[in-house]
């Protein structure tokens, strides 16, 4: 059985349990996020926002103690399935760019909906006449906008990027890119990694059984070629 509303302050402590729980949940998703970033700025941005988020698990504990209330008991299936396609996002094989995109795009959502959230209870407790709490929660809120409008300016940064390095995929001239920009995978067909100092050759050396499934018609042609065609003029 949950708790019942009859009040707004029944109202007021069932939402910050839902933030609670929604929080916790981001301390630990954070970090793959992190670990998923290309871009530096990005890992940062999650990074920093992690440490805030854990700053802001303890605002919410001394909210909760201050009403003596407490913080568990609550599942935020919001945040949950927020995460969930934020983590099958992480599944895909996608360009590294649009993967910083992708996370951005995860991590715009997850924002908003913790705006939402504080923004209410900011102003439940306001009516309430709970002043220290409303005090403190709006140092989260602060916090929260201030990601968003973060996020919003690497994406802006990065998409132009993403969309210049399009451009150039050919001519590989432009020494200038950011560090974030220079390991664009490249269909290799050697699985190992470290091609540096590998500079006599290519040695392939075992035919690696090749499995030849190509011949059942599943997927013609491979590789498909994402024909750079400078369209009909
Ligand atoms: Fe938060
Ligand atoms: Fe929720
Ligand atoms: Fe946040």
């Amino acid at each position: 059985m949950s708790d019942s509303l009859e009040t707004l302050h029944d109202l007021f402590v069932h939402e910050l349990k839902d933030l609670y729980s929604a929080e916790n949940q981001l301390i630990k998703a954070l970090p793959k996020m992190s670990q998923a970033a290309q871009s530096p700025e990005l890992k940062r941005a999650f990074d920093t926002h992690l440490r805030e988020t854990k700053e802001q698990v303890r605002r919410l504990e001394q909210v909760f103690k201050a009403l003596g209330e407490k913080p568990g008991g609550k599942t935020c299936k919001a945040m949950q399935g927020l995460v969930e396609e934020g983590e099958e996002l992480l599944e895909e094989d996608a360009d590294p760019d649009v993967m910083d995109a992708a996370l951005i795009v995860t991590a715009q959502k997850v924002e908003h909906y913790e705006i939402a959230s504080y923004g209410s209870v900011c102003t439940f407790g306001r009516v309430l006449g709970y002043d220290q709490a409303t005090e403190i929660l709006k140092e989260t809120m602060a916090e929260e906008e201030r990601t968003d409008k973060l996020l919003t300016g690497i994406a802006e940064k990065l998409n132009v990027q993403a969309k210049t390095a399009d451009e150039a995929d050919e001519s590989e001239s432009s020494e200038d890119r950011s560090e974030a920009m220079t390991d664009r995978p490249m269909n290799r067909t050697s699985s190992s990694g470290n091609a540096r100092g590998n500079a006599g050759g290519n040695q392939r050396g075992r035919t690696s059984t090749s499995r030849s499934k190509g011949s059942s018609g599943g997927n013609p042609g491979g590789s498909r070629k994402r024909s750079t065609a400078r369209a009909r003029r």
